[in-house]
Order: structure tokens, then C-alpha cells, then sequence
């Protein structure tokens, strides 16, 4: 493809309101070193101009690795007995927040398997006293819940919540995760916008069954849903589930669906996933240069952070707790970028409940 076919693609899918599946399959399937530079390079002009050069931060807490789910790819699938289970205090969870906001970060992610041990009032206190201590966005990434139980949350400061479609593909959805249902994931994700949450979703890149195809439709449902932020991060196999025996998931193909998706949804925040940064090298500073524009910090104390193992060799699993901010301010820095100490809220349009 001559290049300015190619900078005519990417116009196109830049400017179409429904951006086409073909031209999107086309895309991905590019492997040439330089057609690659031109659609990498197109993707951070456009995060440039639609977010700027700060790098937002999201410092998470995994509270608990208690599942009920047997998704096929993730670690602390409910079959999985070799793995030791926790679910941390409240004090353990409000200390590492205090923590996390003594590091100037302004968005706490609380994450976790699906735990239904997590009792809605339990979760409530510690979103209300995080509100009232600090002052900072609260994420929240428990898995499907019932819809009192988002309301009640969100009633009580919650501002954002993110759950993975993980393939929008509803028959390849159900294969890997075979007690669950596409479209029940679908009404939650449809129940939180309602809410009033800022939306985040997000896919894995190299799930066993997923084609180009797939990928494609991943990025245009994206847009069709208008997410607030969209994570995107590369299948690791994990010993002890039933992807044990799969291939790890592409760096390079991962680069291209953020890209991809940065070029097509235009603000939506894009973190430079851990998982990006758990292959055999840390790509994570590729993914800011083709399109993200946050990164996730780890704040969950040990002994539990190297228990949360969604995926084998997750990065910074020794690290001690905070040591993230000097790693991230270096990588920031390398690229001619800054780290932005705000809140990051949305930057789609759409009137935002902000609770402060
Ligand atoms: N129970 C919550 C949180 C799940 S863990 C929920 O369902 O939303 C957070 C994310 O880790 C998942 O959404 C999934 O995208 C990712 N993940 C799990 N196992 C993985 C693996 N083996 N490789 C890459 N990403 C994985």
C-alpha cells in the first residue's frame, strides 16, 4: 500500500462515524516497519491533540483474589486451589489509600475477583470514608453485580467503575467464560453508564479463537459505547487455568489495537497496561507513544500483591509499595511528557456526575 493510501486509511476511520470493519482488518494486518511508524505516529498526533502530553495516574489496590467466576484465562479463576486467598481489612484497604494519596495520586482503583463476600455496605463504608478523608476519584473493578449494588455505591462517591468486555464477540465471549453470559455483561456495562459512572471496558489481545475480525469488532464497539477509558493488554497464559497451554499474546498486535482504537474514539483515557509491561520487556512506554496516555501504578501492600496473580509474572510484584512514582516521572520523562497530578476525569462531552 503506497503511503498516502495508507494515511488516507487512517483518515477515514479517524473521521467515519462508524468506522468500517474492513478498513479496521486492514489496519491490523500490517506488518511492514514503516507503514507501522505511519499509523503509530498518526495515533499520537491524536492523542496529542485530544489529551495532551500529561500522563494521567490510576494507583490500584487488589483488596481481594477471591472469584466465583472460572474465566479460561485469568489466574484466580474459582478452580484454581493452589492459590492462597485473601480479602483484605478495611484499615489495610484505607491505609494503603492513605498511602496512595501521600503519593499526590488523585484516582484510587479498588480491584478485585468477583467476591461476593464483598458485602455492599462493607464497600460503602470505605468509599464514604475515603470521601471524606481524601480528595480523589474513586474506580471501582469488582465485577458483576447486581444493580442496587452499583447504585448504592455509586450513592455513596464512587466515580467510575471499569469492567471488561474481554472480547466483544459474544459466541467467543461464552466459550471462555462458559457459567457466564455475554449479554448480562453487556446490561452491566449499560447499567453503570446509566448510573451516572464514567465507563471504563477494555479487551485481551490473543485470546485463543480471537482473529483480526474479532479485534475489529472489539474497537468498534468501543466506539459505539462511547467508553470513558478502554484497557487494552496482551493475553499472558497462566499455569494453573485452562489457558495454561496458550500462546502469550503479541506485544506488537497490542500496539496496533491501541493504536487503532486511540485513532477511533479520539479522547477516550488508554492506560499502557501492566500487562503490556509484564512480556519480555516493558512495552508499556511504546503504548504512550501509540496512543495511551495513563499508567496504573500498583499499590496493593504485600503479602497480597504477589497473591493477586491474574497472570504470570506480573510486573513489579517485589517492588516496595510507591516506588512506582519515580519509575513513572523517569518513563514520562523519556518521552518528552509530563506526569498530570489531576484527577483525569472523563474527557468525552456527555454531562458528568463528579462526585467531589
Ligand atoms: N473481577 C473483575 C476484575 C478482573 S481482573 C472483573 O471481572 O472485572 C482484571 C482484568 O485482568 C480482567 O478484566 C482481564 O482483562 C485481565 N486478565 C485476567 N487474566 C489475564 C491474563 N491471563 N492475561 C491478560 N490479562 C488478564
Amino acid at each position: 500500500m503506497s503511503m498516502s493510501n495508507l494515511e488516507g486509511l487512517l483518515i477515514k476511520i479517524r473521521d467515519d462515524v462508524s468506522p468500517s470493519k474492513n478498513d479496521l482488518e486492514v489496519l491490523l494486518s500490517k506488518e511492514d516497519k514503516s507503514e507501522l511508524k505511519t499509523i503509530f505516529s498518526f495515533a499520537d498526533k491524536i492523542r496529542k491533540e485530544f489529551c495532551g502530553d500529561g500522563i494521567f495516574l490510576r494507583g490500584i489496590i487488589e483488596f481481594s483474589n477471591y472469584c466465583v467466576r472460572d474465566c479460561f484465562y485469568c489466574g484466580l479463576n474459582r478452580g484454581n486451589f493452589k492459590l492462597e486467598r485473601y480479602r483484605m481489612g478495611k484499615d489495610e484497604v484505607l491505609s494503603s489509600v492513605a498511602f496512595l494519596a501521600g503519593n499526590n495520586i488523585k484516582t484510587v482503583v479498588l480491584q478485585s475477583g468477583d467476591d461476593p463476600n464483598i458485602d455492599v455496605a462493607w464497600l460503602k463504608d470505605i468509599i464514604l470514608e475515603i470521601k471524606k478523608r481524601f480528595s480523589m476519584a474513586i474506580t471501582l473493578s469488582v465485577g458483576e453485580r447486581k444493580f442496587e449494588d452499583y447504585k448504592a455505591w455509586k450513592e455513596a462517591g464512587a466515580d467510575r467503575y471499569l469492567l471488561k468486555i474481554e472480547t466483544s464477540g459474544k459466541r467467543l465471549y461464552e466459550s471462555m467464560h462458559t457459567d457466564m453470559s455475554f449479554d448480562r455483561r453487556i446490561k452491566c456495562l449499560d447499567a453503570l453508564r446509566d448510573l451516572g459512572y464514567q465507563v471504563g471496558s477494555g479487551n485481551i489481545i490473543g485470546l485463543p479463537g480471537q482473529t483480526l475480525k474479532t479485534i475489529a469488532e472489539d474497537i468498534i464497539f468501543f466506539k459505539e459505547k462511547d467508553f470513558d477509558m478502554i484497557g487494552i493488554g496482551p493475553f499472558i497464559p497462566h499455569d494453573d487455568s485452562r489457558f495454561s497451554r496458550q500462546k502469550t499474546g503479541e506485544a506488537l498486535l497490542t500496539l496496533k489495537v491501541i493504536a487503532l482504537t486511540r485513532i477511533v474514539t479520539k479522547n477516550a483515557h488508554i492506560p499502557a497496561t501492566t500487562a503490556l509491561g509484564s512480556l519480555d520487556k516493558d512495552y508499556r512506554s511504546d503504548g504512550l507513544t501509540c496512543g495511551a496516555n495513563v499508567l496504573m501504578p500498583n499499590f496493593t501492600p504485600q503479602p497480597y500483591r504477589k497473591l493477586y496473580e491474574i497472570y504470570p509474572g506480573k510486573r513489579c510484584v517485589d517492588e516496595p509499595v510507591g516506588a512506582c512514582n519515580f519509575c513513572m516521572g523517569d518513563m514520562a520523562k523519556s518521552l518528552g511528557r509530563y506526569i498530570d497530578y489531576g484527577r483525569g476525569d472523563s474527557l468525552k462531552e456527555r454531562k458528568l456526575s463528579q462526585n467531589v
